[in-house]
């Protein structure tokens, strides 16, 4: 069988070796003769895997003592209501910082709790999308907090500067960049990611908050999404999502043995390097990302002629490269190239893509 690689966005690619594990152990797992995802989330063999994980999650991350962190249901969107809903605090306004589409979706559903104070830093330098510098962003001291995404998985740009706002609370939309590199967790106040792009099964959402920050939810508030409930309940006030969890500890795991956080922005680098070389090396490919701003996720292009949109992704397909389609907002192609996407899948990729040029540019 050719093999494959899998540059979709989301839900995307996990570490061979981690569904490797999970599939020896599906069925008979710790010996017990049944599987994970059919015991009690409150037995003390499930307990252990979800402390485990949470302890290595802290780890990678180098996460402060004053943090809680909470394996939530509900995705980044359920975090868009969330994060008002526990940060207002009475508050009217709060700060959202637009970026792309998802921290344009975070402001809409904002709209429903309060008056976001939008903050557009999408510019333009040399015909190409860049984002304004921290240094720039016009903060309001009516609001409660600001939010933004420093990786917009669609329109394939990246903030990399670490916030430094005094004493504001910042909040961060990490979902399709969280564990690629290192961060100062201390600079937050809320971080949340989505589990389906850089840690494991969709279902799952890690959020990581600063204690100050809970037991300020509004009272109505649905309880699973009120940080203080979630907190005092060990992310066990409903039933979580148990084998995400244990999936996503695996991963964790996995983080660990290839040297952490560090040894993957170091990777990361290496593909996203490599990627970007052969577009930017080539008359045939373009991607409209000004350099400062490149995420090293998720990589947009497109190619010279349009017309030819439907024969890569047949070709790159049959080679065993797929979900290169590119969003529909953006076009074109993308290649998410996650921790779990090794270089060897980004080199097949590239020597795809010069392939595909001799033959057709
Ligand atoms: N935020 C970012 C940066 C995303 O990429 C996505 C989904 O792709 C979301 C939020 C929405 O996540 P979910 O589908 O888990 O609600």
């Amino acid at each position: 069988m050719t093999q494959v690689y899998n540059f979709s966005s989301g839900p995307a690619m996990l570490p061979a070796e981690v569904l490797r594990r999970a599939q020896q152990e599906l069925t008979n797992w710790q010996g017990l003769g049944t599987s994970v995802m059919e015991i009690s989330h409150r037995s003390k063999e499930f307990i252990q895997v979800a402390e485990t994980a949470e302890q290595d999650f802290r780890d990678l991350l180098k996460i402060p003592s004053n943090y809680k962190v909470l394996f939530c249901h509900g995705g980044g969107r359920g975090q868009f209501a969330a994060v008002p809903g526990n940060l207002l605090n009475g508050a009217s306004h709060a700060d959202y910082v637009d970026g792309g589409y998802w921290a344009h979706s975070a402001i809409k559903e904002a709209e429903k709790f309060c008056t976001p104070n939008t903050i557009d830093i999408k510019v333009s330098h040399e015909g190409k999308t860049a984002l304004l510098p921290m240094g720039q962003w016009k903060l309001n001291d009516n609001a409660a907090y600001v939010h933004y995404c420093p990786n917009e998985t669609i329109d394939g740009t990246a903030i990399f500067e670490q916030p430094d706002f005094g004493d504001k609370v910042v909040v961060a939309d990490f979902s399709s960049t969280i564990l690629s590199h290192e961060i100062d967790v201390s600079r937050y106040g809320v971080i949340y990611a989505g589990a389906q792009k850089n840690i494991g099964p969709a279902g799952l959402t890690l959020v990581i908050v600063r204690e100050d920050l809970l037991g300020k939810a509004r009272n109505d508030l649905p309880s699973v999404f009120n940080y203080s409930v979630l907190a005092d309940n060990g992310s066990m006030f409903n039933t979580p999502p148990t084998f995400a969890w244990y999936l996503s500890g695996l991963v964790f795991k996995w983080l660990k043995e290839q040297g952490g956080v560090a040894a993957m922005e170091k990777r990361n680098q290496q593909k996203a390097d490599l990627l970007y070389n052969t577009i930017d090396n080539s008359g045939f490919y373009r991607n409209n990302v000004a350099t400062a701003n490149r995420s090293q996720m998720n990589v947009p292009f497109q190619l010279a002629d349009a017309a030819l949109d439907k024969l890569f992704l047949e070709e790159s397909l049959n080679q065993g490269l797929h979900a290169l389609k590119g969003h529909r907002v953006v076009g074109g192609m993308r290649a998410s190239i996650y921790n779990a996407m090794p270089l060897a899948g980004v080199q097949a990729l590239t020597d795809f893509m010069l392939d595909f040029e001799r033959r057709h540019g």
